[in-house]
């Protein structure tokens, strides 16, 4: 039976985004050496910015200026969060949908795509197929239809979590999908997810409308925008938001995610946990004139700022975006990327060269195998980590902790990482990725000062050496 969303908005709702006082912001700020110093100063002690000051950082358009904020966000990476990217895969369960986003391959008018929803079955054997790579950390991506009610996303997650292959399990769901109401959001709560992820897309009113018609449930603006307060009413604390960069000017962009995150840590007290800023890729059928397009230098500027304006939150930067940008770009704060990506429906069982855009919502950028990504990464100086541990010994809103509790990263999240990272070497990695992991195991354990907590390190990584799984601390 087709699920009747209940269309309730969260108590005291109301529209947070101050469209006309941003962009009295944006257009008084002038860029100002001294003050934005004062700003990145502010930012490396881990204070969150205000509107006022990140706009103040967005007026930055001289060439040292953007050198500086490169360089700010770099330091706050590496002195606050330390060197650990995390990895996931998207798995996309089906691409029927309701709505006509002038962007997405997926969007109802278009006649080519071909359209598919993932059986249980299919869905058990993409997991294998998953979990055979090493994957850990999963997001589910789903259209939006009357067929993906919260129960049927729920028995996803619940088949998810019980593939098991070899010594593979997936240990983390994530989701993005359509804004739910309520009790949609508790039915899937229930089944253990991480976070919840809603895109909206663009902040600005006026471009929301002209991307979204006002005749599909997604063309309801405020219903999209108080998505996440309806999920943390329903209990879940774990939130990501996103703006789907080239819809609109991306200052604006940045300073309405910065609104939304000012926005949820007022109301809730807890801010959101990642936040995403995809930029618009090639879709089938796609033929859109974008005078917003973000080239890829302000898009660097527009990572930096986000990274200094809330230093509590996870960033991801995903696949769409090409091997060339992920380099530069991983360096400014990124926490989370996603890696051996396959956007078509049923894709991780094929395991083919080339994309066919019929099948999937936009064109992939980084091709890059997860074996080669976790390379890659080491290469550049990260551990790459499958660590979930936060999560699931109910330390809910782990980036919040890592600050909160001082020294967390060292004693939880670096030695975790290692962990992690020491499974997928013995399990998945080609030699040469195993050769590299190991001798940066060996390098950052020397980092970690001598005691009891590294001799249990130590032992769980001879315990991973011989056999023993899913040991972390
Ligand atoms: N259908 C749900 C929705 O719209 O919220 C679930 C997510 S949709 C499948 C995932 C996200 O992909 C969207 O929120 C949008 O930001 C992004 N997206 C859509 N078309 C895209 C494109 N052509 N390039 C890059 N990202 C795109
Ligand atoms: Fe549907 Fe989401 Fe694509 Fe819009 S972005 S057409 S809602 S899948």
């Amino acid at each position: 039976m087709a699920y009747k969303m209940d269309k309730t908005l969260s108590k005291g709702a109301f529209d947070f985004i101050d469209a006309p006082g941003i962009a009295k912001l944006l257009s008084q700020k002038k860029e100002d050496k001294f003050l934005y110093r004062e700003i990145f100063a502010k930012s490396l002690e881990k204070n969150p910015l205000t509107l006022d000051e990140t706009a103040s950082l967005l007026a930055i358009r001289s060439e040292e200026g953007r050198q500086e904020l490169f360089q700010a966000a770099r330091d706050l990476k590496r002195i606050i969060y330390g060197n650990r990217i995390v990895l996931f895969a998207p798995l996309y369960i089906g691409n029927l949908c309701i709505n006509d986003c002038a962007y997405c391959g997926f969007k109802k008018s278009s006649k080519t795509t071909v359209r598919k929803t993932l059986t249980t079955d299919e869905i058990v054997s993409e997991v294998k197929a998953l979990e055979d790579e090493g994957q850990k950390r999963l997001i589910l991506v789903f259209g939006e239809s009357p067929l993906y009610s919260p129960d049927f996303i729920a028995n996803c997650v619940r088949t998810v979590y019980s593939v098991h292959s070899g010594n593979g399990s997936i240990r983390r769901v994530n989701i993005n999908a359509a804004p739910l109401d309520v009790a949609g959001y508790k039915t899937i709560k229930a089944e253990g997810i991480g976070t919840y992820q809603i895109f909206q897309e663009t902040y600005h009113r006026e471009s929301y409308a002209k991307y979204h018609p006002a005749n599909t449930v997604k063309g309801d603006f405020m219903w999209r925008l108080d998505g996440l307060d309806r999920a943390f009413e329903a209990g879940i604390d774990d939130l990501g938001i996103g703006a789907l960069i080239g819809l609109y000017d991306w200052r604006f962009e940045v300073m309405g995610l910065v609104s939304h995150a000012i926005h949820l840590k007022d109301k809730f007290g807890v801010g959101p946990h990642t936040i995403s800023f995809p930029r618009i890729q090639p879709a089938n059928g796609l033929e859109l004139d974008l005078p917003y397009r973000c080239s890829d230098e302000d898009f660097k500027q527009l990572v930096a700022t986000l990274r200094l304006a809330v230093p509590y939150t996870g960033m991801i930067m995903t696949a769409r975006e090409n091997p060339k940008v992920r380099n530069e770009v991983i360096h400014f704060g990124v926490s989370q990327i996603d890696a051996g990506t396959h956007l078509e429906i049923g894709g991780y069982n094929e395991k083919k060269q080339g994309q066919s855009l019929e099948r999937e919502q936009f064109q992939v950028g980084d091709t890059r195998g997860l074996d080669e990504a976790a390379r890659w990464l080491m290469e550049e100086g990260f551990i790459p980590s499958f660590c979930t541990s936060c999560y699931r010994s109910g330390r809910t809103g782990e980036h919040f902790m890592e600050f909160a509790i001082p020294g967390f990263i060292k004693k939880f999240c670096t030695p975790n990482a290692l962990l992690t990272l020491a499974e997928y070497l013995e399990d998945y990695a080609s030699e040469k990725t195993r050769e590299e992991g190991r001798i940066l195991i060996g390098k950052e354990m020397e980092q970690i000062e001598e005691g009891p907590w590294k001799e249990k390190i130590k032992e769980r990584l001879k315990k991973i050496a011989e056999g023993e799984r899913d040991l972390r601390l």
